[in-house]
């Protein structure tokens, strides 16, 4: 693979610190696998809470999904509330409702509270709506979450034209909400301040193998070193392996693309996302945008399969963005990137515990940032507390989807036949 694609996280600043494997004095309290959002969230929530932690990630911080994504910080689930009090009754489904609405607080909180040096705004984000259906789903989802006081707002068509600069839009929906964080910032912070919180952090140390002492976990890593821990958290997402037998199957990994312009003139810039809000729109294979702190218009949506080779892989968000915005033809492309997402059948995170103390979170749907932040919270104050309830989400088998193997074929061919309904709609 050319160079300038096998280094996804080229925005990491020089001067970011390594972090290094320390020996840790005798048995900790939980050893967490993958240092993202979810592990980085939970190891710092936990470190608070006075427990001894160690997060080991096999690459460097920031080199998944958490460093690579579309700094997107949107509350709520895929679904909406009526969805999950219908789907999970009306105690837990009001209980998930709450979740799902404070998961951008989370971050944004997080940001404040530990005084994290992140490129930040909080000005909402817009579900762009390109047909009369979306714009119907758009409005339900409005009347839903505005009885339950959320400052959310249904645009129309000259509303969303004046907010997002892009033309062909019908109308939207705008949750004030939600915000745009810079990801890897965001991540290499919550990598410092868990460590300054006393959690141990360690880039380049696979987690190899897991296996359960009589009331321990003993870890052992690539490199050879062994830790012994009271609890394990899975913290791996799109980047499950082998490690836990299974649970890579109850995922389907997709990659997502994403394209970043040069800086944009101050005319463009001023015409583009005026008010700084992110946009994902209603397209079945969706792409999203927004203006980073650089003034570069970045724009990602689904990509191949296959490992990119060239450019041209990038091509289809190239031509979103100017279908998009025709002014921006000109200006140049000057960083391409992907990453891996993690879906589930039922488009919900999962948590599983499938021995004592051995737990596992997968399934982001694409839209971690808040949520990841939201459910690493929760698994700390489980792991202090043992308090089931604490966790959101029920704690399900790890069940294997039927023909995994042959899933990814499935998924290729499913993305190629929404491209063509999308083309037909435009
Ligand atoms: C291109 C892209 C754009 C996205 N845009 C948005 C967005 O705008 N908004 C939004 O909310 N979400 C977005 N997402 C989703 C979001 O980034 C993820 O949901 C979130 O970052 C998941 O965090 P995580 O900590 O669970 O996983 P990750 O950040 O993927 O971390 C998992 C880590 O586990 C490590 N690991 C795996 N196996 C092992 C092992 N055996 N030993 C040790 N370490 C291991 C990996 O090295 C990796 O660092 C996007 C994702 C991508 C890829």
């Amino acid at each position: 693979m050319p160079a300038a694609f096998s280094d996804p996280i080229w925005r990491k600043p020089q001067t970011a610190s390594a972090f290094q494997f320390e020996t840790p004095f005798g048995l900790l309290d939980t050893v967490i696998v993958g240092g993202g959002i979810m592990g980085l969230s939970t190891a710092l929530h936990a470190a608070r809470a006075g427990l001894s932690v160690q997060v080991l990630d096999a690459g460097a911080i920031g080199q998944g999904a958490s460093g690579l994504n579309g700094g997107q910080v949107i509350p709520g689930l895929k679904y909406d509330p009526e969805w999950l009090i219908r789907h999970f009754g009306n105690e837990r489904g009001e209980a998930l409702v709450a979740f799902a609405a404070s998961t951008a607080d989370v971050v944004f909180d997080v940001i404040r509270d530990e005084k994290l040096v992140v490129p930040f705004t909080r000005n909402g984000w817009i579900q762009a709506a390109h047909t009369e259906t979306a714009l119907t789903a758009a409005a339900n989802r409005n009347r839903q979450w505005r009885a339950r006081g959320a400052d959310v707002e249904l645009l129309d068509q000259s509303g969303i034209a004046a907010m997002t600069g892009a033309s062909g839009y019908l109308g939207g929906w705008l949750d004030r909400r939600a915000g745009v964080i810079d990801p890897l910032s965001y991540t290499l912070e919550l990598a410092r301040v868990a460590s300054a919180a006393g959690a141990r952090v360690a880039e380049q140390q696979r987690v190899v193998k897991l296996a359960r002492e009589p009331g321990v976990w003993r870890i052992s890593t690539q490199g050879g070193i062994e830790l012994r821990a009271k609890s394990v958290v899975l913290a791996t997402n799109a980047y499950t392996d082998g490690l836990l037998p299974g649970l890579a199957q109850t995922i389907v990994p997709l990659h997502s693309f994403q394209i970043a312009t040069a800086p944009l003139p101050a005319d463009l810039a001023a015409s583009v996302l005026p008010g700084g809000q992110a946009v994902s729109d209603s397209r079945r294979i969706l792409v999203y945008y927004r203006k980073g702190p650089d003034g570069r218009m970045v724009l990602g949506g689904r990509g191949r399969m296959a490992l990119p080779s060239s450019a041209a892989d990038w091509a289809h968000c190239e031509r979103a963005l100017i279908r998009l915005y025709p002014a921006l033809a000109g200006i140049a492309i000057e960083k391409r990137w992907f990453g891996r997402v993690a879906l589930t059948p039922d488009h919900l995170p999962h948590l599983h515990e499938p021995e004592k103390g051995l737990l596992a979170v997968v399934g982001c749907q694409g839209r971690g940032v808040g949520l990841m932040s939201a459910l690493g919270k929760r698994m700390a104050t489980y792991l202090a507390s043992g308090d089931v309830r604490q966790l959101p989400f029920p704690l399900s088998p790890i069940k294997p989807i039927p023909f995994h193997a042959f899933r990814q074929v499935g998924v290729a061919a499913a993305i190629a036949w929404y491209r063509m309904l999308d083309a037909f709609e435009r």
